[in-house]
């Protein structure tokens, strides 16, 4: 299934047609939408028909069984007939935070060479768990600069296609020690940063560094003998 998010996260208006659209929500012929997955929420937004009926779509899901993308709205929100032409477009401000916030997580665990236990992102702030111990002490400032100064050099991000079989044979990529992507997949995305970094992703990253703009480490807390977790936010 092509997943227009997938290839270019910048699109935010698409036009498609309806394939489904019950209690479960509203499944498309393809869609500009993110759903819900590797910490990041899914996308919101509006779909709107040719006669100008406008579903507001507030949540965006990959059904684990089906593998189908589906778009959640209010269960007294108009339903599209099968076939139905309609435009989508995304709540782009909250998206390209999700974007920022995401690439962000990226070069923070460049930043912290330590494995990843667990990542979150909102459109306010976004977190990594680290396997760190009580040897390890973390430094909100130097981590602060460091990842500012990744920001500021403006490295390029582009996306890679390799297979599972590839990925296997260089373990070291994956760093996120909780979600191993599942390497008997044909193709998966690697996101690469510039010199930087190199790492399997299919959430949404924007194009250079630089468009992060600055960040603030918030806190570093404790989560366990062997977890210490790094909030940083947007400072707009
Ligand atoms: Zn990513």
């Amino acid at each position: 299934m092509p997943e227009q998010f997938y290839r270019n996260a910048y699109l935010t208006q698409f036009d498609t047609r309806v394939v489904r659209h019950d209690e479960a929500g509203l499944v498309l012929e393809d869609t500009i939408f993110y759903p819900t997955g590797g910490g990041q929420p899914g996308d919101s937004g509006v779909a709107r028909d040719a006669l100008g009926t406008v579903l507001d779509i507030t949540d965006t899901r990959r059904d684990r069984a089906s593998r189908e993308i589906v778009h959640l709205s209010a269960p007294d929100a108009p339903r599209f007939a099968a076939g139905t032409e309609v435009t989508l477009t995304l709540d782009w401000t909250r998206r390209y935070r999700h974007m920022r916030l995401h690439t962000a997580l990226h070069l923070l665990s460049c930043v912290i060479r330590a494995g990843v236990t667990g990542g979150n992102l909102s459109a306010e702030s976004a977190r990594l768990d680290f396997d760190i111990g009580d040897e390890w002490v973390l430094d909100r400032d130097q981590i602060e600069q460091a990842l500012n100064r990744l920001i500021a050099d403006d490295y390029p991000v582009s996306i890679e296609m390799t297979s599972g079989a590839a990925l296997a044979a260089q373990p070291e990529l994956i760093k996120t020690m909780s979600v191993t992507p599942p390497l008997d997949l044909p193709e998966i995305r690697l996101i690469r940063i510039e010199d930087t970094d190199l790492q399997p992703c299919g959430g949404t990253h924007v194009a250079r560094t630089g468009e992060i703009g600055r960040v603030t480490v918030k806190k570093i807390e404790n989560k366990g003998s062997r977890n210490k977790r790094v909030v940083i936010a947007l400072a707009d």
